[in-house]
């Protein structure tokens, strides 16, 4: 599903360059999933910034689904992105002015959904996520673990192959961390591919593989026996 071959990204800031990754070789299988680790600062939130079209690499290879996308325009990204990319963030991102409901709606507004379908598909995103009975408040009446199974919910609205986290229990007790863990390792088995940052060993280990990275290179692939 993805493959990265000799990819590289540079920051370019006035006088100041920054080497985020440096050849870069990653496969990642349909249906797997891959846990990304390392410290602070070396390339993780970039590298999963490019596979999620958010940005382009400076160098080197991406495909995704046998298509070159490493050097497309930001509209092109985008248009691919929607429905097939689901992201989940540290903060959960999600937009405060919006109801629960309106929320979760957002991706498939963009997609065109009829309104009758979008109703349905939002409920039953959040029955899986344990949260209907929050579809009517905002998101700053919710606590931190039910404010990510709402991202959750929204990133996998439009159901999408692959699902990319970011550090997606780093804001969490670990009670609510284990639940949003149980939910991406639900989706997983039903068929997502997922790609996750993370900085606990205990969440790396509901993953299939662990990739460490160190100063923008990937230095250890470790197999997890599951
Ligand atoms: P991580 O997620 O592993 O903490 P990042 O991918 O966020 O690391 O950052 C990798 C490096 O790239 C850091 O040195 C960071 O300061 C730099 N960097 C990230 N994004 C930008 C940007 N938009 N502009 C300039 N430098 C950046
Ligand atoms: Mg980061």
């Amino acid at each position: 599903m993805i493959q990265i071959e000799n990819l590289g990204k540079t920051f370019r800031t006035d006088e100041v360059e920054t080497i985020a990754l440096n050849h870069i070789n990653l496969h990642v299988q349909p249906k797997e999933f891959v846990a990304i680790m390392g410290p602070s600062g070396c390339g993780k939130s970039t590298l999963l910034n490019i596979l999620g079209l958010l940005d382009n690499p400076t160098t080197g290879l991406y495909k995704l689904d046998g298509k070159e996308v490493g050097q497309l325009k930001e509209k092109d990204r985008t248009k691919i992105r929607k429905g097939n990319i689901g992201f989940v963030f540290q903060s959960f991102n999600l937009i405060d002015e919006m109801t629960v409901y309106e929320n979760v709606e957002l991706p498939l507004i963009y997609l065109n959904v009829k309104s009758a379908e979008r109703k349905k598909r939002v409920e039953a995103a959040l029955k899986k996520m344990n949260i209907s009975h929050r579809i009517n408040h905002f998101p700053n009446q919710l606590s931190g673990g039910q404010q990510q199974r709402v991202a959750i919910a929204r990133a996998v609205v439009a159901n999408p192959k692959l699902i990319l986290a970011d550090e997606p229990t780093g804001n969490l007790d670990s009670k609510n961390g284990r639940d949003v863990m149980d939910l991406l390792t639900q989706l997983n088995q039903e068929g997502a591919t997922i790609v996750m940052v993370t900085h606990s060993q205990h969440d790396a280990s509901f993953a299939h593989r662990i990739v460490n990275l160190f100063d923008g290179s990937i230095v250890t692939e470790v197999a997890n026996h599951l």
